[in-house]
């Protein structure tokens, strides 16, 4: 139903929940984050640089219950994805809340729509070995990025992929442990916009939870890709060729 995303200098938990009480007026069932989290360094020099983990954070009902879950959790991670669910597959339960994630938790992702094909796409990944741990719809989708991106250590290519094998509207957004920093957004029959403010960049299904961040928007089409880092957006067609989408500018006050 409601996705935020944020990726920047600032603390993501806050910019997130914020997000997703701007959207609270669509209706939903559930609420959830995923937050990277960064291991504390070695003492040592020669230690490996820290490891980069994700963490899931979800619940059933308000998203003022899941601010009061995350306000007992220290998290200073400076990139993050949210939800709010309205559920079209699988019963509202925190298995079935967004983010989902791939079998390895290394890939987490919030899903609005609905993947037609979902039976026989989970058919298919459960005989190759995934396990599935949700009854939705969305959860294919994660274990097709993982396998995509096991076999080209590349998130956009693995999100282009995923897309082709999906029927059915989305909009999406993800992140990997192993790419800290960046979200993947793409969109089919799901309204997906993009900001680039001062402090970061941002992605939500709807302008409004924007706005306190920038004015200056992209409106993605379906087929197309953004990968947002702390530094900047940039933005691919369904073959991965960079694309210079057009700004819009909102200039209506809420
Ligand atoms: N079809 C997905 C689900 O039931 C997403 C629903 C939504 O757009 O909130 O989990």
């Amino acid at each position: 139903c409601g996705i935020v995303g944020y990726t920047g200098l600032d603390a993501a938990k806050d910019i997130l929940v914020s997000g997703l009480k701007r959207l609270e007026y669509r209706g939903y069932d559930s609420a959830g984050v995923a937050l990277e989290r960064t291991g504390a360094r070695g003492a040592h020099a020669a230690e490996p640089a820290p490891a980069t983990t994700i963490d899931v954070i979800r619940r059933v009902g308000k998203v003022s219950g899941l601010e009061s879950e995350l306000a007992g959790i220290d998290l200073a991670s400076t990139c993050g994805i949210g939800h709010t669910r309205w559920a079209t597959h699988g019963k509202p339960s925190q298995d079935n809340a967004h983010p989902h994630t791939s079998c390895d938790g290394r890939i987490a992702i919030v899903h609005n729509g609905i993947i037609e094909n979902f039976v026989e796409l989970r058919s298919e990944l459960e005989s190759r070995g995934h396990t599935f741990r949700s009854e939705t719809d969305t959860e294919v989708f994660a274990h097709l990025i993982e396998e995509a991106y096991a076999a080209s250590s590349d998130l956009d290519a693995a999100v282009r992929e995923a897309c082709t094998r999906v029927v059915g509207a989305y909009g999406l957004a993800v992140m990997c442990a192993d790419e800290p920093g960046v979200i993947v957004v793409a969109r089919k029959d799901s309204p997906i916009i993009i900001g680039r403010g001062e402090r970061g960049s941002y992605v939500a299904s709807d302008v409004i939870a924007l706005i306190d961040a920038t004015r200056d928007v992209v409106v993605l089409e379906d087929g197309q890709f953004a990968r947002l880092t702390p530094q900047g957006i940039s933005y691919t067609d369904d073959a991965g060729r960079t694309i210079e989408p057009e700004i819009t500018h909102v200039d209506w006050d809420v």
